[in-house]
């Protein structure tokens, strides 16, 4: 009886889980899903022997241990051989076509082709359904046993098939994958890594292999790591003949598969796809290194067999590298918004991927320091999608002998005064409340896009406004007039009246923007926009309480300790009353849309992708949430619209090819009803 009630307590979990992470689909509440769990594990706790390996709560990680247990894989893990341009690629195609059986050309070939996800190849074996061995690949043919680590991760099924309604489970089988970290999941890590402290990792595939490889698997639970499943590495009980059907087949069961592969006959088009994605390699949620092209005939894959440590039926092109060395001239510093100080290097001009890098971020002063980073070494430079260029190590052995290692600043770059460091925290941080840098910062987020989007105030002028005295604080531009801009450098009528009609216009910028320019820790345009909805007003927001912001959705004890803390200043205090006399929306003019019946974008699935004129993905996603729509990454056939921007990649010849409508910015606020 409870044997049975433990079963599909379990079986629905982890079938929720598989909505969740693997369809981007969920179809009951967070909090209903957290009630189920509870109840599992309430039972688990009142009967311990009957804790299974395939129950959700042995998510959480297992024991540490002392070591990990060698695995000798079944079948080889092999390494493809690599191309890294067309030519390569038609040179390998005309060797396919050299060992075709008699009577078959090229084409009558199809082939697939897979972003190369750079991350980790894992081979995970199921035994009668259940998952009984996670092993990395290795050298191919002896890899390490992480399975209670690869336990841990959500999208990686504890037993086939996920969903009760589908075929049955095969009595063996081996599916081979990638374990990787998105994109926004490594940023993020990283942000908390330094603001812990903590050593940053260079690239995701990094962070994915340091998560993976830990003898404490609760770490790796805490890590967002992801599987995508690429193929089978043996099946028993199971017919596939293409790599397509073998895709296809891993789907049914209830494994990751990228939505970016495709199936052509067409080796014209397999070169077109390979541009597309090189060329839109930015836009992509996870880090693709290259593309890998296979023969989808299972049979003929046999027959061409394999050459030296490779398959002749596949290959890899490999994107350009995002890697460059060059000369390391200085080490300077810059003064960020809070008074925090961060090292950077200024590098001698280099060309990486096509784009030219003259600085490149030190990340902090104990990264440095421990990578030993000196003015005048030769370094390695890395630029990968939305990562900012890091300078990923000196080459010592082009040293000079007579260089000396770098010592953190004592005073602040900038206005001089002593720098402080917090309890074990390793930021240095200057505590002047009038230091000009970080007026300069403060002014320079306070005008940008997300913020109070003010034009013809970047950057130098924001400088030339504070260096003049004109500026102590945001406000002050509220009371700028064109005598006073007039008598600048560079400011001739035009100019002025331009600057002062924009900023003039910037008072009708809603609350929740005048929120995001206060650049308080944590409150980015998306959780400024939550916040402004549920306050509505800013003397509301000055009175919440810890408490009372923490029961807002998506803010957490850290945001909101954050909001209490810079109300509780009374610089902050000051400058909320100067932007109240300036006139500008410190409240919500508009209806509460949230409690206005039907949203106008209610039961909307959306997907985003491209660069959008105006908004980041980030303002995007909230104001499509806010309005009562869902934001997936992949498009499938349950997204309604695609929004897109220039520059949209494989997202949008997916959409086009599922004949879901695409729309634009624009159109989007029309359909929505003017917001700005
Ligand atoms: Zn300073």
């Amino acid at each position: 009886m409870i044997d049975e009630q433990l079963t599909q307590l379990r079986q629905e979990i982890n079938y929720h889980l598989y909505r969740y992470h693997t369809l981007d689909d969920p179809i009951i509440s967070d909090a209903a899903y957290d009630q189920l769990l509870q109840q599992l594990r309430e039972l688990e706790a009142q009967h311990p022997d009957m804790v299974t390996p395939d129950s959700p709560t042995q998510r959480v990680g297992a024991e540490p241990l002392e070591s990990f247990e060698k695995v000798t894989h079944p079948h080889p893990m092999t390494s493809l051989a690599n191309a890294f341009d067309d030519e390569d690629v038609k040179h390998w195609v005309e060797r396919v076509e050299r060992q075709l059986p008699a009577g078959m050309a090229i084409s009558d070939l199809e082939f697939v082709i897979e972003p190369k996800i750079d991350g980790l190849a894992v081979a995970l074996t199921y035994e009668n359904g259940l998952l009984v061995r996670g092993a990395t690949r290795g050298n191919g043919e002896v890899g390490e046993n992480v399975t209670a680590n690869v336990r841990t991760i959500k999208n990686i099924p504890l037993r086939i098939p996920v969903s009760a309604d589908s075929l049955d489970f095969p009595k063996g089988l081996e599916v081979r994958g990638e374990i990787y970290l998105p994109i926004a999941e490594f940023n993020r890590l990283n942000q908390q890594q330094l603001d812990k402290g903590d050593k940053v990792f260079a690239n995701p595939r990094n962070a994915a292999a340091g998560s993976l490889r830990q003898l404490d698997s609760k770490t790796t639970a805490a890590r967002p790591l992801s599987l995508f499943a690429y193929a089978i590495g043996y099946v028993d009980g199971a017919e596939v003949a293409t790599q397509g059907e073998a895709l296809q087949y891993l789907r049914q069961l209830g494994f990751p598969i990228n939505p970016d592969i495709t199936v052509t006959k067409d080796f014209g088009e397999v070169l077109n796809f390979i541009h597309r994605w090189m060329e839109g390699r930015d836009q992509l949620p996870y880090d693709a290194d290259g593309a890998v092209i296979k023969i989808n005939d299972i049979k003929l894959q046999q027959q061409l067999g394999i050459v030296g440590n490779s398959p002749r039926w596949a290959i890899a092109y490999k994107f350009p590298a995002r890697e460059a060395t060059t000369k390391l001239l200085e080490i300077k510093c810059n003064v960020g918004r809070t008074g925090q100080v961060t090292p950077y290097a200024v590098l001698e001009a280099v060309n990486i991927g096509g784009v030219t890098v003259r600085q490149a971020t030190l990340h902090n002063f104990e990264d440095l320091a421990k990578k030993d980073i000196r003015a005048g070494d030769t370094v390695v430079i890395k630029r990968a999608g939305d990562v900012i260029p890091q300078v990923v190590k000196p080459i010592l052995d082009l040293r000079d002998p007579d260089s000396l290692p770098y010592h953190p600043p004592t005073v602040c770059p900038d206005c001089h005064e002593p720098l402080t460091r917090f309890g074990d925290d390793v930021a240095l941080v200057c505590i002047n409340t009038a230091c000009p840098a970080q007026l300069v910062r403060q002014i320079e987020y306070f005008v940008s896009r997300p913020a109070m989007n003010i034009d013809g105030c970047g950057v130098k002028i924001s400088e030339q406004l504070v260096k003049a005295g004109l500026l102590k604080d945001a406000a002050d531009l509220y009371t700028l007039t064109r005598k006073q801009l007039l008598g600048l450098e560079g400011f001739a009528e035009k100019k002025a009246d331009k600057l002062l009609a924009a900023i003039e216009s910037s008072k009708q910028h809603p609350f929740d923007k005048v929120l995001t320019g206060l650049g308080i820790r944590e409150v980015g345009s998306a959780v400024a926009i939550l916040i402004a909805q549920r306050t509505r007003s800013i003397e509301a927001l000055q009175k919440a309480t810890q408490t009372d912001l923490e029961t807002i959705e998506n803010i957490g004890p850290s945001i909101a300790s954050s909001i209490v803390k810079w109300f509780s200043q009374p610089p902050n205090q000051a400058l909320i009353e100067k932007l109240r006399r300036a006139g500008l929306n410190l409240e919500i003019a508009l209806p509460d849309v949230k409690n206005e019946g039907a949203l106008p974008l209610a039961n909307l699935i959306f997907v985003i992708t491209g660069t959008l004129p105006n908004w980041s993905r980030e303002e995007a996603k909230a104001f499509i949430e806010q309005h009562g729509g869902k934001v997936t990454d992949t498009v499938s056939k349950k997204t309604n619209y695609l929004l897109a921007g220039e520059k949209a990649g494989s997202k949008l010849s997916k959409a086009e090819s599922l004949g879901i409508p695409i729309i634009g910015e624009t159109e989007l606020k029309e359909q929505v009803g003017g917001r700005k």
